[in-house]
């Protein structure tokens, strides 16, 4: 390739924009000059934007809602919970071991690295990559950075400091970084039409979420300044309300980036900013079917529905309820409660994903979730986590975790192979391998959902816990330790010993660092048929599923807490309206839904061919296996079934009803669970079964 002399791409700074970068210099430092202490500097220390040190950036969560005034629980950071060997811990050990190394190499080999490189003429290497290539280095920054926020690992870190001086060296004067729009591209930055479909921001909201997430393991602001110097020089004084130029947010993703910087830099602009964009400008006219599919370019407040591309909507609920946290603006809270309300009762699937059509990756209509054809993007699965995670934040109601955990154990858990290194983009809910369809690779070209599980399993220990004024927040289970302290300053540990998610029982003990009263809120999952909570041997009144128990008490050393949720298998049905669904049903143990692998039935059993046998009293006819051996160790639920011997007629398209009665053998089916499917050799899958009707 013929290289253009940096200058020519570096320079390009419109006079406006190098005008207006100078005069926010001044009030740039005189927000700095507000505050007397300065953060650790590792980079860059002039000019450089003072941050928050309430709290420390040690001592930051995944969101730092410290001063959010309308959040009602606050996040602990990632260093405060140690998982250990157990369910997560495996998984998490297979992010760090192998996903996020193997990720690297294959942002290396695709070019994703070279794209910074090349503007710096370190490498001579083309362009590689759609236009959101440079959010894949972006989000597997941040999995380093959450990784690194529960311990150091010097090569981890080496790399990503590579990673990240390619970055910051590709970065203009202006502020502007981009890989994409560069050379002959250039011209086309930030104007409307590359605004809804260049991603621009979109990698930029990436950048900051990931320079946040790795500042907060290391301390080192370089990325982050960095990303300030974009937001900051570039973006405010150029683009925003009249008469600077108009922002349409063409994959919402920004929003989220700016409120969080807006929680360590206390800078209001940043917030103003992404109070503008979830509004849209009306300079900026789009086809409403465009505004549909981008869930922006109107007023968030003035949506009704969950539609358009899944991971828009969800990105753009989760800026929606971080704006609401700090600005407490009721008619954003309506909106949120109504789209929540659409979602969980007719666009969700049972595994937790969103999104079912795979034409736009968008939601459809209600009650549209078909099983072959579902798309359930890995990464819209994440943003329902995300944004269920911020509801939460906001009430403390149960019925957001029950969300979480269900899309978390099920709908994100499938999305990543159990050895770490291959990748589902669409998670269907059934899956015929004659289509061709491969459904696991280890690298797509718009290889959005691989980094965002990365960072999803890496940021996992910060979404055990959270504080609030009166207590503590118990909100997910699995073998763990928990060090930190109450929002009055006293020291608190909380160990939990479980075989979660295969049984339903949970010691946890509690260790004040002096005795102390103070509600802990113990969460009491809403699969749960019945549970029992006793404290030191005492059962305790009112234990509904579903909901929080709050146990207020004054806690002293070595205070237990038994939990039992009671995880036997169940059987759901879908509400009559999901077509697909008809005569059909799942089966849920505890948070775990479970599906039909074909290999797992008996020889020459095709899975279009069996039925779910109930008999008298349905849920308890399930027989339970733990298989060490099998998908890095499971539980199998095996259950009486039949299979249809299909006659000649089977084999025309439309037979003539006869009335005969279908003749059927009986078999045994055996259950795994939903995540581990597609793990061995290509088979049929199906989480919804037809049942037999004798
Ligand atoms: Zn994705």
């Amino acid at each position: 390739m013929a290289k253009k002399p940096a200058i020519s791409r570096r320079q390009f700074v419109t006079s406006a924009a190098a005008v207006a970068a100078f005069s926010v210099l001044p009030a740039r430092r005189a927000i700095a000059g507000m505050v007397e202490e300065v953060a650790t500097l590792t980079s860059s220390p002039q000019n450089s934007v003072t941050l928050t040190d309430n709290p420390n950036w040690r001592d930051q969560g995944i969101e730092n809602l410290a001063k959010s005034p309308h959040a009602k629980l606050r996040n602990i950071p990632v260093r405060a919970v140690t998982i250990q060997d157990g369910f997560w811990g495996r998984r998490r050990e297979i992010n760090v071991s192998r996903s996020i190394p193997t990720m690297h190499d294959l942002l290396e080999a695709n070019g994703r690295m070279s794209n910074f490189r090349r503007l710096v003429h370190k490498s001579d290497a083309a362009q590689h990559g759609p236009v959101y290539s440079d959010s894949d280095v972006y989000k597997w920054t941040e999995a380093v950075g959450f990784v690194l926020q529960s311990g150091d690992r010097p090569d981890l870190r080496g790399t990503a400091e590579k990673a990240i001086n390619d970055v910051v060296a590709a970065q203009e004067p202006s502020g502007y970084l981009n890989t994409y729009y560069v050379d002959d591209h250039t011209s086309l930055r930030m104007l409307p039409q590359t605004q809804t479909t260049g991603h621009e921001l979109y990698n930029i909201g990436h950048m900051l979420q990931g320079a946040i997430a790795y500042y907060r393991a290391t301390g080192d602001r370089k990325l982050l300044d960095a990303g300030i110097r974009f937001v900051d020089d570039f973006l405010i004084p150029n683009y925003g309300p009249a008469p600077r130029k108009p922002i349409v947010s063409g994959h919402p993703e920004i929003e989220m980036g700016l409120i969080e910087l807006y929680r360590i830099t206390g800078d209001k602009r940043q917030l103003d900013l992404a109070a503008y964009i979830l509004q849209g400008d009306k300079r900026i006219e789009l086809p409403e079917r465009r505004t549909i599919y981008m869930f922006s370019g109107t007023p968030f407040t003035d949506r009704t529905k969950l539609e358009g591309h899944a991971v828009r909507a969800m990105y753009a609920c989760c800026g929606a309820t971080d704006y609401y946290m700090e600005t407490g603006d009721d008619s954003y809270w309506k909106t949120l409660n109504t789209l929540w309300n659409d979602m969980a009762t007719t666009k969700m699937y049972v595994t937790g994903g969103v999104g079912s059509r795979s034409d736009g990756e968008a939601f459809g209509d209600a009650y549209e979730l078909p099983n072959f054809r579902a798309y359930g993007e890995s990464c819209a699965a994440i943003g329902n986590m995300m944004w269920n995670w911020r509801m939460l934040a906001v009430t403390g109601d149960a019925k957001f975790t029950d969300v979480i955990e269900r899309a978390l154990y099920n709908g994100i858990n499938s999305g990543m192979s159990l050895d770490g290194t291959m990748y589902c983009y669409r998670n269907p809910l059934a899956f015929d391998p004659s289509t061709g369809d491969k459904i696991r690779n280890p690298w797509y070209d718009t290889t959005c959902c691989p980094p965002n599980l990365e960072r999803t399993f890496g940021s996992l220990p910060g979404y055990f816990y959270s504080t609030s004024s009166d207590g503590i927040y118990v909100h997910l289970y699995d073998n763990s330790e928990l060090d930190w302290h109450l929002e009055t300053g006293t020291g608190l540990k909380v160990t939990q010993k479980t075989n979660y998610p295969w049984d339903g029982n949970v010691e946890i003990t509690v260790t004040p660092s002096q005795p102390t009263e103070f509600a802990l809120y113990l969460r009491i999952p809403g699969w749960a048929d019945g549970a029992q909570v006793a404290v030191n041997g005492k059962a305790l009144a009112d234990v509904k599923p579903g909901q929080y128990l709050p146990i207020r008490r004054r806690w002293s050393t070595g205070d237990r807490i038994h939990l039992l949720a009671e995880m036997a298998p169940q059987i759901l049905e879908a509400n009559p309206r999901v077509a697909d669904d008809t005569g059909r049903v799942a089966v849920q143990r505890g948070p775990l839904i479970y599906c039909l692998e074909e290999l797992d039935q008996a020889n020459g059993v095709a899975l279009s061919d069996v039925a779910l046998a109930l008999g008298k009293r349905p849920e308890s006819e399930f027989q339970t296996e733990m298989k060490s051996d099998l998908l890095g160790g499971v539980l199998l639920l095996h259950h009486a079934g039949v299979t249809y011997e299909r006659s000649a007629s089977a084999s025309t398209l439309y037979p003539r009803y006869t009335g005969a009665t279908a003749r059927t053998r009986q078999i045994a089916l055996t259950f795994i669970p939903y995540y581990a499917w597609a793990n061995r050799q290509a088979t049929s899958m199906q989480v919804w079964t037809p049942l037999f009707k004798a």
